[in-house]
């Protein structure tokens, strides 16, 4: 391969999901480049949870708009699943419940259903084994999607779609002159012609490709475990996120139990900590003691792409008309996947994102000291 329209460097949810809208919209030569396998970075060590109940503007909008994509794209891609059992966020203390009934207020105002629930109503919900859960948010919109499935099934649409997928694939760099990209260095020294745009969805490591042109984006790399058990009976419909402790359980439709925890490790280490295990377990177990009945099947690490307001970064990078950057989702990179995947197609296309929220995702907040603001963030 000489010459491509479109270059996608990383075969992530943000990456496939560009391409996908890009394809749809009748784009051609869309070429996605990975350094190792789809899946391999963030995306397909994620807990699969998709939910519109945050606290900004920006991720209210912009995820109440992914859903409606989770939802299309689970008619339009077969494989692909996306279950809405929604979110339940059990609180535990007065200032919690007090917190959330105006979060679900302000949510409700952006036109998200998410409802405050009693301590009987969570008990009809979920087989709760401890009682001091005061109240808990529902997120009835929420729901879950099998990262696993999401990358299979995208691999086959995104091939009949005719868009070039090229795996073990590493972009060493992106050669630019007269403020426009124009290569890729791929592999060892092959060059690579870009004639329309390249997109960096490259996660955590975004930072060096953009770093190469100039340009420093605030990331910063968080490791964060995450278990999963082998198959267990169904009792748990819905995520549940304790947020006293940031910790959080799912159980996929296979029967697996996943759960995560806030541990924080120094930037970089993935070393597995026992003491992740610790604490995730004895923890959820306490409402729901079927994990520890569960066998526990792997651990591992994965980083979440932090910027310092946990918004992410949807821009044209600074100086390089044709070049965009997706990034920084904090932790919730794969939820916002179709919502940032289509704006990137009309952001390439159309010269803008559909949705005024888009907007404030420009990279340059950070150097004017304009930075959003999040706190419903767990795990
Ligand atoms: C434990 C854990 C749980 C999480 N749970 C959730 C959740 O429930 N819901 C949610 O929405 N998000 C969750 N996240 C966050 C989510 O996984 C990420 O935000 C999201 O997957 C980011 O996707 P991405 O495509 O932008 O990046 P990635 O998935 O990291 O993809 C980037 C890809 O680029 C490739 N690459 C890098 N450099 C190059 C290069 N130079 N050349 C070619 N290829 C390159 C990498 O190999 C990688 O595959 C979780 C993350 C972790 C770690």
């Amino acid at each position: 391969m000489e010459q491509v329209n479109v270059a996608i460097v990383g075969g992530g949810s943000t990456g496939l999901m560009a391409a996908y809208y890009l394809a749809k919209e009748g784009v051609r030569g869309i070429h996605v480049f990975e350094s190792k396998y789809l899946g391999f970075g963030s995306t397909g060590r994620c807990a699969g949870g998709v939910r519109s109940s945050f606290a900004s503007n920006v991720h209210v909008t912009l995820m109440r708009e992914s859903i409606r994509n989770w939802l299309r794209l689970k008619e339009e891609v077969e494989g692909l699943e996306f279950i809405q059992d929604g979110y339940l966020w059990l609180l535990t203390t007065e200032e919690l419940v007090e917190l959330h009934r105006r979060l679900a207020a302000y949510q409700n105002s952006l036109g998200v259903p998410t409802r405050m629930l009693s301590a009987e109503e969570v008990g009809e919900l979920v087989p709760l084994a401890r009682s001091d859960v005061l109240a808990a948010l529902y997120d009835p919109t929420a729901g879950k999607a099998s990262p696993i499935k999401f990358v299979w099934a995208m691999r086959k649409k995104l091939m009949e779609l005719g868009v070039n997928i090229h795996e073990y694939t590493f972009v060493r760099g992106i050669r630019a002159s007269g403020g426009k990209a124009r290569s890729l260095v791929v592999d060892e020294s092959n060059e690579v012609r870009v004639d329309d745009h390249v997109l960096i969805a490259a996660g955590v490591w975004s930072k060096e490709l953009s770093r190469d042109l100039g340009v420093e984006i605030p990331i910063k790399k968080d490791p964060h475990h995450l278990l999963v058990t082998d198959k267990y009976s169904p009792f748990l419909r819905p995520l549940v996120i304790h947020k006293e402790s940031g910790s959080y359980v799912v159980q996929h439709e296979t029967g697996s139990i996943l759960v995560g925890a806030e541990f924080p490790v120094p930037e970089d280490d993935t070393s597995l900590r026992y003491g992740y295990l610790r604490k995730a377990v004895t923890i959820m177990s306490r409402y729901f003691p079927q994990i520890l009945s569960a066998e526990l099947l792997r651990v591992w690490v994965g980083y979440y792409e932090v910027t310092p307001d946990h918004h992410p970064i949807v821009d044209v990078l600074p100086g390089y008309e044709n070049v965009l950057i997706a990034t920084g989702f904090s932790g919730h990179g794969y939820m916002m996947a179709p919502i940032v995947g289509e704006e990137i197609t009309s952001m390439m296309l159309d010269g803008r994102p559909k949705l005024a929220e888009t907007n404030e995702l420009r990279l340059e907040r950070f150097d004017e000291g304009k930075l959003l603001k999040e706190s419903a963030i767990f795990g």
